[in-house]
């Protein structure tokens, strides 16, 4: 079996970077492929569905560039292909004065990458979200919300319509060179391919490593644990609500979503998974676990985040903690509103010496495409970051 490209995962950033290659380059013979049983199994399926705005991300970073633009090619391909969502609009909720500096800190940013930001002082955030507790916020109207699954389905379709070798199930083992081309050694037997791209989110550090090339960074798993209030406490919030984040911490803080379905899922919260798939407490692996303890940059980076980590476990064992910190925004909530959900986990990148990789992160040589960091808001960027790697790969074909 020949290729011309292979793409190593069938989450949303793989499905779209196949999706764009398909239509830059009809003739191209396109191979996709995931060890997984359906299509975005991992990060993908297990998220927010929050099309973000470009908000957060420091102006010139790649974030900032795709996140807007990226954000307005998802509500583009929904509508087209009768995928739902919504443009809610969000707000992002000061609590406290001493917040006042970080939100102006976040309109400023916001301007600067293009996001339409308007001011709301109390009385103007209670028309907007009467059972949320603010002082002050940010209304971003640009933000919304879909379903990235439905969105994975959507692009197979068409990846298949165009002929495209879709195959799930299918984990990629090794690989090796046989003259100008790759043969990649796979749980479903060998691909011969001219080029590859790395898409495997929680796994892309061992695949560049499979691939021969030593990763800038390693991915270190968070999960971000998730309650949904019972139906007759959805109407509490009606679209999209956040606090002020933590700006040394790459993670938006628990917040208030008010999902494509209907309902109202609080959360993530950000804890160390025992595994790279570790979707619980009872899901760990040694090797990980060894990594935990002894390597020095995950040393480092544990000392930085002791405090904030402790806080996280604490919130994540005893769901009353989880229940007061979402409070700080919706008082009305109780405990026996909320019901565990299906967590997600994190692929977040962070270098040798400790320092959690803020930006997307692709590497590139003379065969592969290695896409090293895509945290949030790939998800929403991912028909961009698609087109990106397309343009790369283009190039070297
Ligand atoms: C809790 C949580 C909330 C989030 N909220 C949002 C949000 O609201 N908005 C937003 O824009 N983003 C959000 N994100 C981020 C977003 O989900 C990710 O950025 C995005 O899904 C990354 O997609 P991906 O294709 O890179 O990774 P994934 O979806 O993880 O896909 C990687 C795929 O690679 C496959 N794979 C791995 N190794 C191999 C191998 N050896 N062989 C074959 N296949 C392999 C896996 O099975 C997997 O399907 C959130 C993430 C989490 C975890």
């Amino acid at each position: 079996m020949t290729a011309d490209v292979t793409i190593i995962g069938g989450g949303i950033v793989g499905l779209a970077t196949a999706h764009a290659l398909a239509r830059q380059d009809p003739g191209c013979r396109i191979t996709v492929l995931d060890k997984e049983r359906h299509w975005g199994a991992h990060q993908t399926g297990h998220n927010s569905g929050v099309i973000h705005s470009g908000l957060y991300y420091p102006p010139g970073s790649a974030k900032a560039r795709f996140a807007r633009v990226g954000g307005e090619a998802m509500y583009r391909f929904c509508a087209e292909h009768g995928i739902p969502v919504r443009r809610t609009g969000k707000v992002v909720v000061a609590t406290a004065e001493d917040q006042f500096g970080r939100l102006a800190e976040l309109a400023r940013r916001g301007r600067a990458n293009g996001v339409g930001v308007s001011e709301l002082d109390h009385a103007r955030l209670r028309e907007r979200e009467p059972h949320v507790r603010g002082r002050r916020a940010l209304l971003v109207p640009e933000a919304g919300i879909t379903d990235f699954s439905a969105v994975c389905r959507k692009l197979a379709e068409l990846l298949a319509e165009r002929g495209a070798d879709l195959r799930t199930g299918t984990e990629l083992v090794g690989v090796h060179r046989d003259g100008a081309d790759l043969v990649l050694s796979t749980t479903g037997g060998e691909i011969r391919t001219r080029r590859a791209v790395n898409c495997a989110g929680l796994h892309s550090d061992v695949v560049a490593e499979l691939a021969g090339t030593r990763p800038p960074a390693r991915i270190l798993p968070f999960r971000g644990e998730y309650y949904e209030t019972t139906s007759f406490r959805r109407d509490l919030v009606n679209a999209l609500v956040y606090p002020v984040p933590d700006p040394a911490f790459p993670f938006l803080g628990v917040h208030l979503t008010r999902m494509v379905d209907g309902g109202l899922h609080v959360g993530p919260n950000a804890v160390p998974a025992l595994a790279r798939e570790g979707y619980g407490w009872t899901t760990w692996s040694p090797e990980h676990l060894r990594r935990l303890v002894r390597d020095p940059g995950l040393r480092a980076l544990a000392r930085k985040y002791w405090r904030t980590g402790a806080v996280e476990i604490a919130r994540s064992a005893l769901k009353p903690l989880f229940v007061r910190a979402a409070q700080q925004l919706l008082p009305e909530l109780r405990g026996r509103d909320l019901l565990r959900a299906e967590a997600g986990v994190r692929a977040q990148a962070v270098t040798a010496d400790g320092v959690l990789v803020d930006d997307f992160l692709v590497v590139e040589d003379e065969h592969w495409v290695h896409v090293l960091n895509a945290p949030s808001p790939a998800a929403t960027a991912s028909l961009l970051i698609g087109e990106d790697i397309a343009e790369r790969i283009k190039t070297r074909r």
